[in-house]
């Protein structure tokens, strides 16, 4: 009788999760491991759930608070996350956003002001609504809409430039300011003068390419959406659980249980002398794998595979990664002066704030807080706030925050800090070229796969799709 396959996936986050639940699919009869160095699988995405009874309050015993303390939310357009769901049978455990909330604010000149309606991350969709906002000066409006009259730039097919640069250059600098800046660097961990286009946007360029105008492509999707909408086909652009984002990772997590092993360091992977890898622990032992997916950030990855090729290290290692921390508060509904009539709000740089963003995750979602209680979290961005201050002052910088901007200044029934330390890769304008060249070294590795965000995109439905490739690449082998 043949041994059975032996395959080791590092990291039981997201995409170590997808990408053994697709080995067990396409080859069942595999040994599976997964090492994961913590107590517990999911990796960023976590999501915890305090009954209110524990905050002191008198709720019925079942309330609770949905706490996601990393990601909350999954772009519905990307089909890997979509499929995923539809596999692990968690369709009815799918929650969209509120539709009795609608759109978010931005810091204007100290005050939250309306994102103008129709506004898409880097252009106006809804002119209208564009006009009416108060956001943008007259001379920046006036400024933007000569973009519509703007020809396409040629460019190479490879050529790429900041995002912040195009911005600039189609629709002037106050839409950068104002709100490109504010809302791109809330999904992307960066600022855009750093973000490369290609690898974050390229959909816009495909717009220049193809309409001229920018505007006038995002006018033209905006009233396609709508008239879908009007047929029945709404979706919405975001999805999320009702048990918040760790039901998806707790379902993986129980499609492969039996393969996971918590507490369980990689250290190095050394080629085997008859094929495969001796992969050595955290406790210096050593064990024989045939396949190996390495489902980690790019600068463990560098770290683990160094002695299989110091070069791909090297360059694994120098993917710039940004650092954040997300602050969670609870108040009683009366303690909050504003409406929260919008799903949050983002700050612009040149406001000068100690925060980048709050998600009004009680407005934004369904069945995340009883009625009577807000829950609301802020993002706090930079090495700056990972490393430097400590939670306290997080804290307390970001009730400042509030306070200033939505009047809140009641102490908090609930306070969580979490930090997220070089997690979201800085994906530069030679990101891409960068990328290409490592995936091309390290495919030349037979019976390796990488897996994470650092190379293949950096949002959930990406993380997916990478852990699903690097099975499906170490299953053929
Ligand atoms: C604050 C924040 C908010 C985000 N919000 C969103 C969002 O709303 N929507 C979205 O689409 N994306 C979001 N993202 C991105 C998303 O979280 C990631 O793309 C995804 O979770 C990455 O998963 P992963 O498995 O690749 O990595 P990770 O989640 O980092 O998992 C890696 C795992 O490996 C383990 N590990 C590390 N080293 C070793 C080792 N040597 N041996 C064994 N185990 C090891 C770690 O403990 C961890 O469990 C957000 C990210 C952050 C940081």
């Amino acid at each position: 009788m043949t041994k059975a396959r032996r395959v080791l996936v590092i990291g039981a986050g997201l995409s170590g999760l997808a990408s053994a639940a697709r080995l067990l699919d396409l080859a069942p009869h595999t040994h599976v491991e997964v090492w994961e160095s913590s107590e517990r699988a999911g990796g960023w995405i976590a999501t915890e759930r305090v009954p209110t009874t524990a905050l002191g309050l008198s709720h019925d015993p079942a309330a609770e608070l949905v706490v996601d303390l990393g990601p909350e939310s999954i772009l519905r357009d990307k089909p890997a996350a979509w499929a995923l769901v539809q596999r692990l049978g968690l369709e009815d455990r799918v929650v969209r956003t509120r539709s009795d909330r609608h759109g978010a604010y931005v810091v204007s000149r100290g005050a939250l002001a309306r994102i103008p309606d129709g506004f898409s991350l880097i252009g106006p969709g809804d002119l209208m609504g564009f006009a009416r906002s108060d956001v943008i000066s007259l001379e920046g409006k006036a400024r933007a809409a000569i973009e519509m009259g703007m020809a396409a730039r040629s460019r190479a097919r490879d050529e790429d430039e900041s995002l912040a640069s195009f911005v600039r250059r189609r629709f002037g600098w106050e839409v950068l300011e104002r709100l490109a800046q504010p809302l791109a660097s809330g999904i992307y961990g960066a600022d855009p003068e750093v973000l490369g286009m290609l690898a974050t946007v390229p959909r816009f360029l495909e717009m220049e390419a193809a309409h001229g105008s920018v505007t006038r492509a995002l006018v033209a999707a905006a009233r396609k959406k709508k008239d879908e909408e009007g047929s029945g086909a709404r979706y919405g652009l975001f999805f999320s659980f009702d048990g918040g984002m760790q039901v998806l990772t707790d379902a993986l997590a129980a499609r492969v249980a039996s393969s996971l092993r918590f507490g369980r360091t990689a250290g190095a992977l050394r080629r085997a002398e008859h094929g495969g890898f001796e992969v050595t622990d955290g406790e210096g032992s050593s064990e024989h794998f045939d396949a190996v997916v390495i489902a980690l950030a790019a600068h463990r990855v560098g770290r683990l595979i160094a002695e299989l090729d110091p070069h791909a290290r090297h360059a694994l290692e120098e993917i710039p990664h940004g650092s954040a921390a997300t602050i969670t508060f609870a108040w009683r509904r009366g303690d909050v002066p504003h409406a929260l009539d919008a799903y949050g709000f983002v700050v612009p740089h040149v406001e000068r704030r100690r925060i980048l963003a709050s998600t009004w995750s009680s407005e934004k979602w369904p069945g995340r807080a009883p009625l009577d209680l807000a829950l609301i979290r802020v993002f706090a961005g930079g090495e700056d706030a990972c490393a430097r201050r400590d939670d306290a002052l997080l804290a307390i910088e970001a009730r400042r925050e509030l306070a200033d901007l939505m009047g809140i200044t009641a102490p908090p029934l609930l306070q969580k800090v979490m930090r997220y330390a070089r997690a979201m890769p800085i994906q530069g304008p030679d990101h891409l070229a960068r990328r290409d060249a490592i995936a091309q070294r390290l495919e030349s590795i037979p019976d390796l796969a990488v897996a994470g965000n650092s190379l293949f995109g950096v949002g959930i439905p990406d993380s997916i799709a990478s852990g699903e490739r690097a099975a499906e690449r170490v299953s053929a082998g």
